[in-house]
């Protein structure tokens, strides 16, 4: 693969005009440089707000069906250049590459879905006090949206943003991660050129200069992030200061729950899945399994046997299911955190020193006898670790479940349909999944959490349209 130069897009257009130049190196080996892309000044940024300030009133003045149709354009663009943006993941972040083609094919699937909202009914007819009265809502653009992702899924969720702001008549700029600024600069070089200038911009650069001056920018009508918890509270307070909308997408420390009953080859297999696909740096990741006593010892030994059967290697070697984690800094945390863990006292029943690879690879790691006040019981790890907790009962077990601060995603495997509907009443969660992982939820169904997870608005699906738009009610009386 040739060495990418990345820059900001403005207007339509490639940016020159950023400031210092910063080497992309491969997760798989921190001595191979893939790229480099141009850090955005603030005042890069502002001419990416105004690009997109000047592009709204024509773009939101359009018919959703046509909007529409330059996303089912940008879809068939992205499909034929699937392989190749999935092998820059691959590279760029480390996930395996049959895991990125998955992500770069669910980026088309965001992008057709949210052209056929183009086409479907928006608003409500409500009745009127008076009966010669026409009372209905519509809904309207936001305005400019700032778009600020993480690196984990780098083709998916800048698209799930991107595309309906986009398709209900909002201009964007967006802010990748720094991790990922390689593979978001080349979908918004597929996708920007076929829209008018202005409406999809990116910028390039730090969270804390880049993204800061984004979130802060009074023409900024709304900010919509997924990222780290610390970051998201600042952001809040940030859109919030000035007025702007905000919505806020941050950890989870997803529990599943195993019921004495429950299919033991399905709970194992779907619980390695969620723990340990795209090396656990996810944020619906499993993170703890709290197991009932009756299949407690039966449901360790296989998870422990499941999991030391892991391949893990290359994100491009096809065969590889663990990859390396994203950067030095996520290497080191995870480390802490599995150190951590041992000096807390529980058990490692897989996992244990990094290969001697030159990559950031942690080992697949299982923990047995975890305490719930423990730092791996409490904290998210994005890493592929995961703790195992005993529980006497299924309500001792919701109340393991509900004992953190987050409130993202959760499953239960179950063959009792009262069981399953009491864990669906009693768990603190967003998103609740039966004889299901934790992660995987659809892109047409509505993504978000509870408690600190995130900021109750639901991205995906319809539900999008509650963030990406305003309710106008109009009320016509007939003259006369
Ligand atoms: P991060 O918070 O460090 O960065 C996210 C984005 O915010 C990046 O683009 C970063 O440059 C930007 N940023 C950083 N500081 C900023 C500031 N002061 N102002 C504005 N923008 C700023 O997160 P990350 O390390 O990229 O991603 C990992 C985190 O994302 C994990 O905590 C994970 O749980 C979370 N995540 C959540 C979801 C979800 O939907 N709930 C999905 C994926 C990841």
């Amino acid at each position: 693969m040739s060495m990418q130069r990345a820059h900001s897009w403005i207007g339509g257009r490639e940016d020159q005009s950023g400031r210092d130049w910063v080497t992309v190196c491969s997760p798989r080996d921190p001595a191979e440089g893939i790229g480099a892309y141009q850090e955005a000044s603030a005042e890069l940024v502002d001419r990416a707000v105004r690009a997109a300030r000047e592009a709204l009133p024509a773009w939101s003045a359009r018919s959703p069906i046509s909007r529409g149709e330059l996303l089912y354009q940008a879809a068939e663009v992205l499909a034929e250049h699937n392989e190749e943006i999935a092998a820059l993941a691959a590279l760029e972040m480390g996930k395996p590459i049959g895991e990125a083609r998955g992500e770069a094919r669910r980026g088309v699937a965001i992008l057709r879905y949210y052209a056929g909202e183009g086409s479907r009914a928006v608003g409500d007819v409500i009745p009127a006090a008076d009966a010669g009265t026409l009372q209905y809502t519509v809904r309207v653009p936001v305005g400019v949206v700032g778009v600020i992702t993480p690196w984990n899924f780098p083709i998916a969720i800048p698209l799930w943003k991107a595309a309906p702001a986009l398709a209900y008549g909002n201009t964007v700029v967006m802010k990748p991660a720094e991790l990922s600024s390689l593979t978001a600069e080349r979908i918004i070089s597929l996708i920007a050129p076929l829209l008018p200038p202005g409406v999809l911009n990116l910028v390039l650069g730090r969270g804390a200069e880049v993204g800061a001056a984004l979130t802060a920018h009074p023409e900024v009508d709304a900010v919509s992030f997924t990222g780290s918890s610390g970051v998201g509270a600042q952001i809040a307070q940030t859109a919030s200061a000035r007025g702007s909308k905000f919505q806020l997408e941050m950890g989870g420390k997803n529990p599943v729950v195993v019921a004495d009953d429950a299919d033991l080859e399905l709970a194992v297999e779907k619980t390695v899945n969620g723990a340990m696909r795209s090396a656990g740096q996810k944020c619906t990741a499993t993170s703890r399994v709290i197991v009932l006593p009756a299949i407690r010892e039966r449901f360790v030994a296989a998870l422990t046997e499941h999991v030391r059967q892991l391949a893990v290697g290359d994100p491009l070697d096809e065969g590889t299911y663990v990859g390396p984690l994203v950067s030095k800094a996520q290497y080191d945390k995870v480390r802490r955190l599995v150190h951590s863990g041992v000096q807390a006292g529980a058990r490692m029943l897989v996992g244990g020193e990094p290969p001697r690879a030159k990559g950031y690879y942690v080992p697949p790691t299982v923990f047995d006898a975890v305490e719930p006040e423990m730092e791996i019981a409490q904290e998210e790890i994005f890493g592929p670790v995961v703790g195992v907790l005993a529980a006497r009962d299924i309500d001792h077990a919701i109340a393991l479940a509900n004992g953190v601060r987050y409130g993202l995603s959760a499953s239960v495997f179950t063959r009792d349909i009262s069981t399953a509907l009491r864990f669906v009443r009693g768990i603190d969660a967003g998103m609740v999944r039966v004889n299901e992982e934790t992660a995987g939820v659809e892109y047409q169904a509505p993504f978000g959490g509870l408690k600190q997870s995130s900021s109750h608005s639901r991205e995906q699906g319809r539900a999008a349209i509650d963030f990406y738009t305003n309710i106008k009610t109009v009320a016509i009386r007939a003259g006369g």
